[in-house]
């Protein structure tokens, strides 16, 4: 909760003392100026504190001294207004600027209009909420004197970590001057070893490590295991990971660079790598498979099996033969995506299949998909694991809807059912990089053998 109430008399006590000191700006107004700024910047800070009670806001520094360098400009301010308020809000899910402004206490139709149309602050907003809070100073007028906050990273921050401020300052012509400034940050390597007693979150927030590289952690397992649910009282977890300072303090969580799980006996460990070409770079076990799937297990994850794999007898027919695939009860008209990155080697009716598509994957295995009532791809097409290839059906010799689907290995039909334990769990790093990748993650690695080699407390280093 916000306790405005305080803040006002705050403001207000301010704006007693300034008129005080505008009456002695009016006779000497180069002396006093500097006097004005900094006490100005001094009660300001004051508001600010006051305002802010959600505690999870770090102090800054950085704003009151924008007030301080901006003094001019705060002494013509007090004297066309009474009373200041100092705002600070958060960017909200789904805000609009005109919210947002609001919330701050913007009612000036003149500025509203302004930074309504204004692509920086529209950027802000866009972006959706964020932890950084938008700080203005606001006059009970509702005219806006000063407004500053951090925008979004840019798209390409994970190579090149930016801290980008938003200035809004009521310009002497009576409008708004919106700048932006830029800053390059620097990272810090940081070492975590933490032991789970309860919950996975607890025992990261409680060892320090901020909550958007427990998220990164856990997807990083996820082809593998969801870590949540597995990690039991006892488990140990050691992690490398970046933070983004700005002058020596850190201000934002950066990548997990490695991490290992040690969970009932059992040890895990993934290491992060761009290989070349790919500077977004991906997670890889130390011997350098890729750690995330590259075959999804069905086609249709959780479609209850109506015919499985082998001989049977025929439904249409009438006689026994072989069942050369797996069929899955389907709605016509259920999605079917790809199991795997692959090239259409037919899309079309074939016979007894109806509207059939056939994907070849690398490694000698294909893929067939039956009796579907769409198909969205065309023979040649190359498609990734998941991409949208048709739609189910009842087309072809087909009893109801469903979708029949088939898995060859080497150029031979197989059990659908076993397709995971046949195809490779991971992409593995390109022959040509292993000597890069061995080299990059030499440091990593050494670093995790040295957060994981700790006791059973709860250890926390840094390594600069
Ligand atoms: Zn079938």
């Amino acid at each position: 909760m916000v306790d405005l109430s305080r803040g006002r008399r705050a403001a207000m006590r301010v704006t007693q003392r300034s008129a005080a000191l505008y009456a002695a700006l009016r006779a000497h107004p180069r002396r006093v100026a500097a006097s004005v700024g900094s006490a100005l910047l001094l009660s300001s800070a004051g508001a600010y504190a006051l305002v802010e009670a959600q505690p999870q806001l770090p102090p800054r520094v950085t704003v009151a001294t924008t007030f301080d360098a901006n003094a001019q400009a705060q002494t013509a301010a007090i004297a066309s207004a009474d009373l200041h308020y100092a705002q600070s809000t958060l960017v909200r899910r789904q805000d609009t600027v005109q919210q947002l402004l609001r919330r701050l206490g913007v009612t000036d139709p003149a500025a509203v209009k302004q930074l309504g149309a204004d692509a920086r602050i529209r950027a802000l907003v866009s972006a959706g909420a964020t932890p950084e809070p938008v700080r203005a100073l606001v006059n009970a007028q509702g005219e806006l004197l000063q407004l500053s906050a951090t925008l979004p990273l840019p798209a390409d921050a994970d190579t090149a970590p930016v801290w980008r401020e938003l200035q809004v300052r009521a310009a002497a012509d009576g409008g708004l001057d919106v700048s932006t400034t830029e800053r390059q940050m620097a990272t810090r390597t940081r070492l975590a070893s933490v032991s789970v007693r309860g919950a996975l979150s607890t025992a990261l927030s409680q060892s320090g490590v901020p909550a958007p590289v427990g998220t990164q952690l856990i997807k990083v397992f996820a082809p593998q295991m969801d870590l949540r649910r597995t990690l039991r009282k006892g488990d140990q977890v050691a992690l490398v990971y970046e933070m983004q300072t700005l002058d020596g303090r850190e201000v934002r969580p950066g990548r997990l660079l490695a991490a290992e799980i040690r969970t009932r006996g059992t040890t895990r460990q993934a290491v992060w790598f761009a290989s070349s070409g790919n500077a977004k770079g991906a997670y890889y076990t130390p011997a350098g498979q890729g750690m995330e799937k590259t075959w999804a297990s069905s086609p249709l994850p959780g479609a209850k099996i109506t015919s499985p794999f082998g001989m049977r007898l025929h439904p249409v027919k009438g006689r026994r033969e072989m069942h050369e695939g797996v069929d899955y009860a389907a709605h016509i008209g259920t999605p079917v995506p790809s199991v795997a990155e692959g090239r259409v080697k037919f899309a079309g009716m074939q016979s007894g299949y109806g509207n059939v598509v056939k994907i070849g994957h690398p490694g000698g295995f294909e893929t067939v998909y039956a009796h579907l009532s769409s198909i969205a791809v065309k023979p040649g097409q190359t498609v990734s694991e998941g991409e949208l290839i048709g739609k189910t059906g009842n087309s072809g010799t087909s009893t109801g809807p469903h979708l029949h689907f088939e898995f060859h290995s080497a150029g031979r039909l197989a059990d659908p059912q076993r397709m995971a334990s046949l195809v490779p769990q991971g992409k593995p790093l390109p022959p040509g990089e292993k000597a890069a990748f061995f080299a990059a993650t030499a440091v990593m690695r050494t670093q995790l053998a040295q957060a994981a080699g700790g006791d059973d407390a709860i250890r926390l280093a840094r390594a600069d």
